[in-house]
């Protein structure tokens, strides 16, 4: 059965990159039936606070990448990855190295005067205990010297290095504590991971793992390394590209299932297919499907992969989503009236927006007080328009019966009588009763606020 992990280090927030490498990982998991877990690397503990690790756990619930079991917390399995090494001590797959830091300066700066590999070998690897001084030592990998290392990599082919570049890496510190390399191997051994898919910034280090996965006789979990994400310009991406953590995504409103398909697109493709459910991306998912080249991130096809699902949701669905996206911005959505008209327009709004905040935007003539506040180009219109005509309308609805049709049958011979276009007539009834100039169709939104509601509106304009 297929196992994956993510395994961030908590660095205050859950970023873009980690976001979408723990998507493929579940992605991956759900499309074989398999099991994703999530590991926290959080052995940097200067770095690792608990508020760093609980913001990547409220990024991975938006975007709703549940994990098996309870997160595992690497810096608290640190005798475990001691074990190994003592283990591997006793086996003869590793040593004790007691070289100082000068001795392996000095070691680096003779190779170097030499023309040699500066790659550390310590005099330590073939020594006899019964030599070994009473002093601080770190335990090394007794790598192989010749020969090669492939790792027969799911996304980047066959990766070779000579063993001769590859040295006899720590596994456990002067103070006993576990480095990066070991703890990562041990525990994904001990997680049972199978597929290990992550950043191509770890491809190196796959060789260097697989070194210890041989010395212990484990076996090698699949690999796949991504290629990391660009920027629109091509470079890393970075802070300067625009927000790197996916909360900032979630307080901007795009829906999590409109992110996850984005995040999805980013560096995997399924044919032509832009705009797909996350349903459809789990039937789909294979790793032949993540491409090469590095992907970039492009904010316009985001924001337009995020309409594409507000159009596709439910009235319903967009509904309790904005309900919640809503709370979570400390801004609460009204009840009573305001509420009903919201509910109420909320067909017409999320056909045209592309985030749960532009959907909030365009429900202010739902939610707001009056009199309204109008935009500038609103106040423009109400300003050009003649005053005896939008009163002479106004009393003239009063008289309307209040349905879509019917206002619009009335308008249009309204429009007809006083020879007017159409636009022209509705142009002032918009910015009255929107406070806007750019809203869904002026007979609809007649009718969610009411007739009464509507003059108000109107008397509000004209006074
Ligand atoms: N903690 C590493 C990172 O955040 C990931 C290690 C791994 O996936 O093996 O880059």
């Amino acid at each position: 059965p297929v196992v994956t992990r993510f395994a961030p280090s908590p660095t205050g927030y859950l970023h873009i990159g980690g976001a979408r490498t723990a998507l493929f990982n579940w992605l991956f998991a759900k499309a074989n039936g398999g099991r994703f877990l999530l590991r926290i690397e959080d052995t940097d503990r200067a770095r690792s606070t608990p508020e760093a690790t609980e913001a990547i756990f409220e990024g991975m619930r938006w975007l709703g990448l549940n994990w098996d079991g309870d997160a595992i917390s690497q810096f608290e399995r640190a005798p475990r990855h001691a074990e190994v090494a003592h283990a591997m001590l006793a086996a003869g797959t590793a040593y004790k190295c007691f070289s100082t830091q000068d001795e392996i300066a000095a070691f680096r700066e003779a190779a170097k005067a030499e023309g040699r590999s500066t790659l550390f070998r310590s005099p330590w690897r073939e020594a006899d205990p019964a030599d070994h001084p009473d002093a601080p030592f770190v335990v090394r990998l007794k790598a192989p010297q010749s020969g090669k290392t492939t790792i027969a990599d799911q996304v980047q082919g066959d990766v070779t290095w000579g063993n001769d570049t590859l040295d006899d890496l720590v596994l456990l510190r002067s103070d006993g504590t576990p480095t990066y390399m070991l703890a990562v191997v041990v525990d994904d051994h001990d997680m049972g991971v199978t597929h290990v898919i992550r950043g191509d910034d770890h491809l190196t280090n796959a060789a260097r793992q697989a070194l210890i996965y041989q010395a212990n006789g484990w076996k090698l979990p699949v690999f796949a390394h991504i290629p990391l994400i660009h920027g629109p310009d091509g470079a890393k991406l970075s802070k300067r590209h625009g927000a790197l953590g996916v909360e900032a995504y979630r307080d901007m409103g795009y829906p999590a299932e409109a992110m996850r398909n984005y995040l999805a697109r980013l560096g995997w493709s399924h044919g032509d297919d832009e705009v797909f459910t996350t349903a459809q991306a789990v039937e789909w998912f294979t790793l032949d499907g993540i491409g090469k080249s590095p992907a970039r991130f492009d904010f316009a096809k985001l924001e337009n992969i995020s309409g594409q699902h507000l159009r596709m949701m439910s009235p319903e669905t967009v509904a309790a989503q904005l309900t919640e996206f809503a709370a979570s911005q400390q801004k609460p959505l009204p009840d009573g009236v305001k509420g009903q008209r919201l509910n109420a327009a909320l067909p017409l709004l999320k056909e045209r927006a592309k985030t749960f905040l532009e959907l909030i935007d365009s429900a202010y003539f739902c939610t707001a007080d009056r009199p309204l506040k109008m935009d500038q180009k609103a106040a423009q219109q109400l300003q050009n328009v003649s005053h005896g005509m939008l009163n002479a309308l106004t009393q003239q609805m009063q008289n309307v019966t209040w349905t879509a049709t019917d206002l619009e049958a009335f308008l249009r011979d309204h429009a007809a009588a006083t020879e007017q276009k159409l636009g022209k007539v509705m142009q002032p009834l918009r910015a009255a009763l929107t406070g806007s100039t750019t809203s869904p169709s002026v007979f609809e939104i007649l009718v969610i606020l009411g007739q009464e509601e509507s003059l108000a509106r109107l008397n509000d304009a004209l006074s």
